[in-house]
Parts: C-alpha cells; sequence; structure tokens
C-alpha cells in the first residue's frame, strides 16, 4: 500500500478574479472546477490543474475576499514546485514572467517567484519517468508548460521530530537532508523541510494544506495507518470529487489523505470543466442565493489579462 505522492495543494486567496487571471492566463493551468468551499459555501473554492484535471497537478484555493495576506512560518508550507522539462522552459518561463512584471530568480535548474499575494512559487527541471501533467494553452507550447507538481517546501522548527511519523506512518522514504519522498505506483513527490526562522500566520497567499493520493480502495486503511502512527485523522469526508482525511503532522503542517477519484468529471463533461459553479448534491438547493453573492470570474481561458 503505496500513496502517491501530492494529490492537491490548497491555498487562500483574497482576489479570485486576480487569482484566475494569474494561474489560468498566466502560469496557463486549466481551471478545471468553479465550487463553494464546503464548509462556507458563501466562497469559492478554485481548482486548477492539467486538462484532464489530474491528482498531482491539482491546485486549489479557497477564496476569502479581501483577507489580509498571511506569512508563511513554522508548521507551515512555504513553496510549491512544479516539473517543467528544461532549460528552455525556464528561459520562456523568465521571459514571460518578466513581460508582466514580475521579479524571478534564476539558478541552474530553477526559477522562483511569487504570485500577486506572495505565494512562493518555483519552476524545477526535473528528469523522471512519471507521466507530464500539461494543460493545453494557446501562448504555451507543451513541451514548455508546467508539468504537475514536483515538490512542497515546509517550514519545521525541528524535521527530526516529523520523520518517524512520515516514515513509519505514511512510507515516505528519505532522500536528501530534510527531504522525504512519497512514491507509488504512478507518481512521486517530495516534501522538504527547511527551518523556520518565525512564526507564520494564515491568509491570502499562505498554504493551508497539503493532500497525499490515496487509491479509494486503500483510504480507510490509510486512515486506520494515521491512527496507528499517533496521528488525529478526521473521520473520511465525502467532499464528492474525492473522499478526504485530515491530520497534522507532528511539526504542524496540516496533511490530507485524498482519493484518487471519482474526479472532477463526476459533474460535468470533461470540455466544460470549471465554465459554470458547480455545487455538490448537497449543496445545489443554495444555487440561487450564491450566486448572486459570488465574485464574478474572467474567462479563464480569455488571451487578454483581466488587469
Ligand atoms: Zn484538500
Amino acid at each position: 500500500m503505496r500513496l502517491e505522492g501530492i494529490h492537491h495543494i490548497t491555498a487562500i486567496t483574497g482576489d479570485a478574479p486576480r487569482n484566475v487571471d494569474f494561474y489560468a492566463r498566466l502560469l496557463g493551468l486549466r481551471l478545471v472546477k468553479k465550487t463553494v468551499n464546503q464548509d462556507d459555501p458563501t466562497v469559492y473554492h478554485l481548482f486548477y490543474a492539467d486538462e484532464l484535471g489530474s491528482p498531482g497537478s491539482d491546485l486549489t484555493f479557497f477564496e476569502y475576499p479581501g483577507a489580509q495576506r498571511g506569512r508563511a512560518g513554522a508548521g507551515m508550507v512555504h513553496r510549491i514546485v512544479w516539473r517543467v522539462a528544461s532549460e528552455e522552459a525556464l528561459d520562456f518561463w523568465e521571459e514571460r514572467l518578466r513581460k508582466e512584471g514580475i521579479e524571478a530568480a534564476r539558478e541552474s535548474g530553477q526559477l522562483r517567484f511569487s504570485d500577486f499575494e506572495g505565494l512562493d512559487l518555483e519552476l524545477a527541471v526535473v528528469e523522471t519517468d512519471d507521466a507530464p501533467l500539461t494543460a493545453d494553452h494557446p501562448e504555451i507550447p507543451a513541451e514548455l508548460a508546467l508539468q504537475g507538481f514536483d515538490a512542497v517546501r515546509a517550514f519545521s522548527v525541528e524535521p527530526d521530530t516529523s520523520r518517524r511519523f512520515l516514515e513509519k506512518g505514511l512510507g515516505f522514504r528519505p532522500a536528501e537532508e530534510a527531504t522525504f519522498e512519497l512514491r507509488g505506483e504512478e507518481r512521486g513527490s517530495f516534501y522538504i523541510y527547511d527551518q523556520a526562522r518565525e512564526r507564520g500566520l494564515g491568509g491570502a497567499g499562505t498554504v493551508h494544506h497539503v493532500a497525499w493520493a490515496s487509491p479509494q480502495e486503500e483510504h480507510e486503511a490509510w486512515r486506520q495507518k494515521v491512527l496507528e502512527a499517533g496521528g488525529s485523522p478526521t473521520p473520511v469526508i465525502d467532499r464528492f470529487y474525492f473522499r478526504s482525511i485530515y491530520f497534522r503532522e507532528p511539526s504542524g503542517v496540516l496533511f490530507e489523505i485524498a482519493t484518487i477519484g471519482p474526479g472532477f468529471t463526476t459533474d460535468e463533461p470533461l470540455e466544460h470543466l470549471g465554465e459554470r459553479l458547480s455545487l455538490p448534491p448537497a449543496f445545489e438547493h443554495l444555487r440561487d442565493q450564491l450566486e448572486p453573492v459570488l465574485t464574478p470570474l474572467p474567462d479563464s481561458r480569455a488571451r487578454e489579462s483581466v488587469g
């Protein structure tokens, strides 16, 4: 029984229209689901991914309109790392970001920058046999596109406290120092600790949690394993597009284990993912109340900036 790397990463935005512009138009991800936060249905939950809405490529945002910016600190993920295929891809992205006035730091094999709310992002040239998870975009050649997640980096006060839980409980394997690999049959991802400098503050531009991918039939068994490793998982929660459990790892980062499937085509066809507001059955009766209060969003596949 092995987890298949990162399933999705969820962060917070205070500005959904700019968020769509940044991640769909500029970075070229596909908005695959436009739904509401199931714990607060008056605000959006936006899902960006590859063309098929695959686990391993799925970055999601809770929108809290006007939310103050947060700051990543101890017990929080502070950077999201995507794979790209080549140094040529980094050249392309360096130039594309420069044209938008976004500062990026280029080093051998990586390009680092932040989104408009200060969320740190990195593109890394990675050699892997994992399938590239890319979205179609008229301005971004497929061979230069983002290919899904490689890693998340988190701040820890003391990474050794987490080591046993990660290795014994969840099947992470130690790689380099403070780097752990979680690899299943299809895919893998890295979880990397950096030393925390200070306490963090949740808010816009911070990561809320990272979810690891489980086959549907093994999900309940993973909950049991988390319990046996000393974790305190929630009951299984049906998120309609997948099932989830949540718990904190010993360094404080909020983890989720989410099922691979049923997926985003469970309530709309692949070719129209993300175009209209999707409400799981338990929320459908709220549609007439929710649509007027949700922030209008730009066409996620438009070429022009919304400013
Ligand atoms: Zn989640």
